[in-house]
């Protein structure tokens, strides 16, 4: 089969390697006899499993023993919108506006408590990152989403503040290295760079683990993590897909290793954008994000050419969001170098053809 060069925004691609090993797990998992699907939640495979992707993420993150759990949870991004507040907001909680992704969490959040939006950038299309905000004193967290998939925009620094710093990582989790333990609260979908969807990992810091009788159990944080991450059945292929990932992940040298890689894939694109005649990027430059790389055609009547080539070239997944159109191309950790050099040598392509 031809090889698809596949930059969807997520679900998203994981390593050829991962696959080969997940896809061997199907069929006969650790010489069981038995297929990955088949296993008990409880049995010691899975267990030792669930050990190791714990003990991996506080260590990709720099995070061991620094008093921070690791929640692998039934759910998504979205579940954590709702979690999130349900768990944590007493009274009021801040947050900042930049996006749809990020509204979804301010929207599930108001049925909780109040809310108090301290920055937006919706006055330029959500284009950028709000800097030099005022803070308010009294909230019980501050949530913001460190990566905005739908416009292509990233935080490069977090705000200052004594309460929990609560982040939506999901679309730049282990992608780059950051100082992890100024959030108090993690959270990422898992489908982008960490495994399939229908899981959402969540790094608490313990002092956050209060409870709140008032919520059912399922929605506690505290009792999955009194109940081992057992409380009820874990999602099990996407946790052995997420145990596959990060030592794919470890072997290539952890998340610093990952940055460096991420930053040359992205300097060679926005560069190709900048420079081709037939493009410019969405998202102001200070702010443009490593993982998801918006951009539109100058003339948009080239479009349907244009989607055309891409697909004759074997080229997926570059379509914008459909609620800002244009074209996105994502540049998650199993994206390799050779994969945009081939997207770029695509682009001069077709501005040759049109010249
Ligand atoms: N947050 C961010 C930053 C996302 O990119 C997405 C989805 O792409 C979500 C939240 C929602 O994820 P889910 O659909 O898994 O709930």
């Amino acid at each position: 089969m031809m090889k698809k060069y596949n930059f969807c925004a997520g679900p998203a691609p994981l390593s050829p390697e991962v696959y080969q090993k997940a896809a061997e797990a199907l069929e006969n998992f650790n010489d069981t006899g038995l297929s990955i699907l088949e296993i008990s939640h409880r049995s010691d495979a899975f267990l030792s499993i669930l050990a190791d992707c714990n003990k991996w993420v506080l260590e990709l993150l720099s995070l061991e023993n620094k008093g921070y759990q690791v929640l692998f949870l039934q759910g998504s991004a979205s579940m954590e919108f709702a979690r999130v507040p349900l768990n944590l907001l007493k009274t009021q909680a801040g947050y900042i506006d930049t996006g749809v992704w990020a509204q979804k969490a301010i929207n599930e959040a108001r049925k909780v408590g109040q809310v108090k939006i301290v920055a937006s950038s919706e006055d330029k299309n959500y284009s950028y990152i709000p800097q030099g905000y005022h803070l308010p004193e009294q909230i019980d967290y501050l949530h913001c989403t460190s990566n905005n998939t739908i416009y292509g925009t990233q935080m490069n620094n977090f705000p200052d503040t004594n309460a929990p710093l609560v982040c939506d990582m999901s679309s730049d989790i282990f992608s780059r290295k950051l100082d992890f333990s100024q959030f108090g609260l993690i959270y990422a979908g898992a489908q982008k760079n960490i495994s399939t969807s229908g899981l959402s990992v969540v790094i608490i810091h313990e002092s956050l683990l209060s409870e709140n009788v008032n919520i059912p159990n399922v929605l506690s944080y505290k009792q999955h993590f009194q109940h081992n991450g057992l409380y009820h059945t874990p999602p099990v292929f996407a946790v052995y897909l997420t145990w596959l990932n990060l030592q794919w992940l470890i072997q290539q040298g952890g998340v610093e290793a990952m940055e460096k890689i991420n930053r040359q894939k992205a300097a060679m694109l926005y560069q190709e954008i900048d420079n081709n005649y037939l493009f410019f990027g969405t998202a102001q430059k200070q702010d443009r994000s490593l993982m998801n790389v918006c951009f539109r055609l100058v003339d948009e009547n080239l479009s349907t050419q244009f989607d055309r080539f891409i697909e004759s070239k074997n080229i997926t997944g570059i379509q914008g969001h459909r609620y800002v159109g244009g074209y996105r191309v994502s540049l998650y950790n199993a994206v390799t170098l050779s994969d945009v050099e081939y997207l770029i040598t695509c682009l001069k392509e077709f501005a040759t053809e049109q010249s």
